[in-house]
């Protein structure tokens, strides 16, 4: 089943690993997906690889580039179903969830030629100069290494990776040591649609891997999807490659305000649905839902009762969610109530370990804490947890729900709702996040908006729809067709 590294449009193994991955099933602890060995001396061979195809995929033209990229397409469309189970294999995500995201890799190819490309169109600016014309034309990067988390392993990867090869970058991948099954099967639809050699590789690794590869002094771009810590050592690390753009798509602690006046029986499901979907491991999950005082009896009681209720199981049973990726996981999570209960939150619904499933599993049930008091000190109240987990407060003034979702250092997302406009519109400045959602969920995002967050979820370089544009370098060109005139020397130019 392991077929190694991809490289130069092959599978290639070594003798000699430097460690390797045991790939087990979260939502079945008895199906061992695989062994992954993976070799460093590899990493600099992919990024040989990668930088050799650069300079003739970047020659092609726009079109015969997009020739290839529709043949991935293809080959994205045959492989779905086995995409999808790959997924739900490796993550433990529900099927019809794992089918959402094997559908988003099909659907990234046709946005980035019908929408996002207008980001890159050429630009003539007349009189750029006194009688010269300007143009704003783009161009490619290099090679960009491009590194993956384990909750969206293909999508978000390849939210980074198409772009960069249209544009005309070539890419080294790799994979989340969770998630290397979706590495390889992703690697494999490139290795049948056939793209010229180098152009796409892959390679596994760990975390020593991953730094290998945005250490190589021949990568020109890291795009990272991942948490704030690892984003944090990728931007120290690279602090002296000058020559490297880093895109850092990071961590959320995203809150979630239901006003008074809120569509209230929308707000709960669509806060329900923000707060658990994918066991609350996607980085725009609701982690802080704010109510305000005169509709927060009535919201906690109907979404606890509808919490309690969410199905928890084995992908194949499409469940509501999942397991948790790891018994570190799992052990983070019962970390955090504890530290909430420490912190004097109440406890509402506390989240156990699940035991009665149908497969032993790393599952666990969703939990609730009311805070008693904010407080921006607060371990619990402003970090990450990556679990179906949220706190909950009550709040009477807007000014209040503006220092609370601001407390963080986080600021991917926040969802607001209200019918009140000037709400929203006040809401717009004052939250520091990139993502701003009126009458609906956190998570769930367009391919055709901007994806990225500020301060600690992000560096003001959001993926999605914008990615083409780190992909790429503005190039101001003045083309000056004028003769040359004698008249207009400078002052002190002597011609004779
Ligand atoms: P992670 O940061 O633990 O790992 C991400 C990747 O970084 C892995 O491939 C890992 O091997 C690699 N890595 C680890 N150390 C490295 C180093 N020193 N140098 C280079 N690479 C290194 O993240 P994860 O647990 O896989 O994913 C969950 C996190 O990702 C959460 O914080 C979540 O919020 C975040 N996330 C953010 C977005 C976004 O778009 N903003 C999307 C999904 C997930």
């Amino acid at each position: 089943m392991y077929r190694g590294d991809f490289i130069n449009n092959q599978f290639v193994t070594n003798e000699l690993a430097d460690g390797e991955i045991k790939d087990i099933c979260p939502a079945r602890l008895d199906d061992e997906i695989g062994v992954f060995p993976f070799f460093r001396k590899h990493v600099f061979r992919a990024v040989e690889a990668a930088r050799r195809a650069y300079p003739r995929w970047a020659q092609l033209t726009w079109d015969e580039r997009k020739g290839y990229l529709l043949r991935l397409k293809e080959v994205f469309i045959q492989e779905a179903d086995r995409m999808a189970l790959a997924i739900a294999r490796d993550t433990g995500k529900p099927l019809w969830e794992a089918k959402t995201e094997a559908q988003a890799l099909i659907s990234k190819i046709d946005i980035t030629y019908s929408h996002s490309v207008r980001l890159i169109k050429e630009e003539k600016v007349e009189q750029a100069l006194p009688g010269i014309d300007g143009y704003i034309r783009y161009k490619p990067r290099g090679v960009m290494a491009v590194i993956g988390p384990f909750n969206f392993p293909a999508h978000l990867p390849n939210g980074h990776v198409i772009p960069a090869l249209a544009m005309g970058n070539t890419v080294v991948f790799k994979p989340s040591e969770q998630t290397p099954y979706v590495g390889q099967v992703y690697a494999e639809c490139f290795e049948k649609a056939r793209l010229p050699d180098g152009v796409f590789n892959m390679i596994q690794g760990d975390a020593e891997s991953g730094r290998a590869l945005v250490l190589a002094e021949e990568v020109d771009g890291v795009l990272f999807t991942g948490s704030y810590e690892v984003g944090l050592k990728i931007k120290q690390e690279t602090l002296t490659h000058y020559w490297k753009i880093l895109a850092l798509e990071m961590g959320g602690k995203n809150a979630t305000v239901v006003w008074e006046d809120a569509p209230l029986e929308k707000a709960i499901y669509e806060t329900l649905i923000g707060s658990y979907l994918t066991a609350g491991q996607r980085c725009s999950c609701t982690s802080r839902i704010l109510l305000h005082e005169r509709i927060a009896d009535q919201f906690i009681d109907r979404f606890y009762q509808l919490a309690k209720k969410l199905t928890i199981g084995y992908y194949e049973d499409n469940p509501f969610m999942g397991p948790l990726i790891s018994e570190a996981a799992i052990e983070k999570y019962l970390r955090f109530q504890e530290i909430a209960k420490r912190e004097n939150c109440e406890s509402l619904m506390r989240g156990k370990v699940l035991e009665n499933t149908k497969y032993k599993g790393y599952y666990v049930t969703p939990s609730i804490n009311l805070v008693q008091s904010f407080n921006r000190q607060s371990i619990y109240q402003k970090s990450e947890i990556f679990g179906p987990n949220v706190a909950i407060y009550r709040v009477r003034t807007y000014e209040e729900t503006v220092e609370i979702v601001n407390a963080t250092g986080y600021g991917l997302v926040a969802a607001l709702f209200t019918k009140d406009r000037s709400l929203y519109q006040s809401a717009l400045l004052d939250y520091k996040v990139g993502l701003l959602n009126w009458n609906r969920t956190t998570n769930g995002s367009s391919s055709k908006l901007p994806f990225g967050g500020m301060l600690k979820s992000g560096n003001d370089r959001p993926s999605a729809d914008f990615a083409i544009q780190y992909c790429s370098i503005p190039v101001a060109c003045l083309e000056d067709m004028t003769p040359f005139d004698r008249s207009k020397l400078l002052p002190g130019v002597v011609w004779d």
